[in-house]
């Protein structure tokens, strides 16, 4: 555990594969015939480069489809292990080749393989795939070839990332204009989500129910349009998880509505007893009444709760504008490609963010860092909760430091996207940045920071920092660097 290997937590994919398999080639996934308009090497270079967001849409389709067949072997590789296929998705990168070809582990050469000249690097031909496809052919092809690849990092066999590769070029075949999912869009609708609700809201503490009634309505109609825009004939934005969740949001916001419009509006006596007929006596009802799936909801016991008073209204809306927030968040992560987090509108803070667990001042007494450099002055690390902000301070001779270490609502700024523990002696939180395979920004360096604190014993600790710089360049190496610091632990 001592050695520094970059592979301590970049390199978590499962590479468990069928040493006898023919790994990558599109010759799996059709062609045969050479094409009358070959597609030009830049085409399939510019088509691989943007494809990260359409994949992770694809592999969203995918769960969403087989959601019923969860017994399946390829279910469980993909959807089921300790990472999904689209958290493994995040952190691949894509080694384009103009003039030569990929290669399989046993040095056949193929169109696409999952041995690219870095690990976690998938290797695409981009040369050898120009002389078999045709121009119009190029995205669907490539897109295939690249779901087919990110699959082996599962552990799928040859037989079932062609299987993927097939049902992914077929429905990219039949989806024609509802392929594209336009992320602008639902950064847009999404953002004027929660700028209308944090006005609701504000309008609501102001007793002017008129202005709020007018503006719930129309919020209400909104988020029946971003289900649309998220949710198209082939793709989704969210994961099977994920849309479930917003199925329970979508329903909240409606007896929201519906309450509110009992008191405002023009139809108040009506709403009245659409709410009362609904709640009855009870407190609340159970989504799985309501929903489509009924008792196969993902989300079925969750509780609706009654409202009884604007105040409860009030608190019910903040719990919906914090899940927007969370999807802002999310959607400017994936749209600009800083290395999306993973969404779990599903769990408290306290679950997520075991940080809170290791409140306290961390004096240091000894420090050094891996390239034998001398670390930097750092004096003291404090963790303190301050109203909702939990912050990571550094202190050192002459500066200080501090980040929000929050997961409940993201902060949209931060680049925080991964909080977690080891063991129960031990807490972390990853800051990532840039993307060498990504929508926008396609030739840019990655930088990735993990932070590790652990409680070495009763009044001690081990803090470990990893800068990790991964290079956009295939012929630049990966460099990382481990400063630790060790010291007494005042609570
Ligand atoms: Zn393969």
């Amino acid at each position: 555990m001592k050695k520094i290997i970059l592979s301590i937590f970049y390199i978590f994919i499962s590479q468990n594969l069928n040493a006898n398999s023919d790994i990558g080639g599109m010759d799996g996934g059709g062609g045969g015939t050479l094409p009358t308009n070959p597609a030009h090497i830049f085409e399939i270079k510019a088509v691989a480069e943007e494809s990260r967001p359409t994949l992770l849409f694809w592999f969203n389709r995918y769960e969403y489809s087989s959601r019923y067949s969860q017994n399946t072997a390829i279910y469980q590789k993909l959807f089921k292990g300790k990472k999904t296929i689209q958290q493994t998705l995040k952190s691949l990168r894509l080694d384009v080749r103009e003039d030569k070809p990929c290669f399989t582990s046993k040095g056949t050469e193929v169109d696409g393989s999952i041995y690219g000249t870095k690990a976690n690097t998938i290797c695409l031909s981009a040369l050898r795939i120009s002389q078999k496809v045709d121009q119009a052919l190029v995205r669907r092809e490539v897109i295939a070839l690249l779901a087919h690849e990110v699959s082996h990092f599962m552990g799928s066999t040859e037989e079932e990332a062609v299987e993927i590769q097939k049902s992914i070029a077929f429905d990219i075949n039949n989806s024609e204009r509802n392929d594209y999912i336009d992320s602008d869009a639902v950064n847009y609708s999404l953002e004027g989500l929660r700028n209308d609700l944090a006005e609701t809201i504000s309008n609501l503490i102001k007793n002017e129910l008129d202005h709020s009634y007018k503006k719930l309505d129309q919020i209400h109609t909104n988020f029946q349009k971003l289900w649309g825009l998220t949710h198209t004939v082939f793709f989704n934005y969210f994961g099977y998880r994920e849309s479930s969740y917003e199925d329970l949001i979508r329903h909240k916001l409606h007896w929201s509505y519906i309450y509110l419009s009992g008191i405002s509006g023009s139809n108040a006596i009506y709403f009245q007893e659409k709410y009362k007929e609904q709640f009855k006596d009870k407190d609340y009802f159970l989504l799985g009444d309501e929903a489509l799936y009924g008792a196969d909801h993902l989300y079925a016991s969750e509780k609706i709760q009654k409202i009884n008073s604007i105040k409860d209204l009030i608190l019910q809306l903040e719990w919906i504008k914090n899940q927007i927030d969370l999807r802002v968040a999310y959607s400017y992560q994936i749209s600009f490609d800083v290395k999306w987090f993973d969404l779990k509108g599903d769990q408290t803070e306290a679950k997520l963010n075991p940080w809170t667990q290791f409140l306290g001042r961390y004096t240091i007494q000894s420090s050094k860092c891996s390239d034998g450099s001398t670390p930097n002055d750092k004096k003291e690390i404090k963790i303190e909760q301050k109203n909702e902000s939990l912050l990571f301070t550094q202190i050192n001779t002459h500066s200080s430091s501090s980040e929000l270490i929050k997961t409940g609502s993201y902060n949209t700024n931060a680049y925080v996207n991964e909080i977690g523990s080891d063991n129960e002696n031990n807490v972390y939180f990853i800051k990532e940045s840039g993307g060498a395979w990504s929508q926008r920004q396609y030739f840019s360096d990655s930088r990735v920071e993990k932070v590790s604190l652990e409680k070495t014993g009763t009044n001690t600790f081990q803090l470990k920092i990893e800068n990790i710089f991964l290079s956009s360049k295939m012929n630049i190496p990966d460099t990382t660097k481990v400063c630790e610091y060790t010291g007494s632990i005042e609570h």
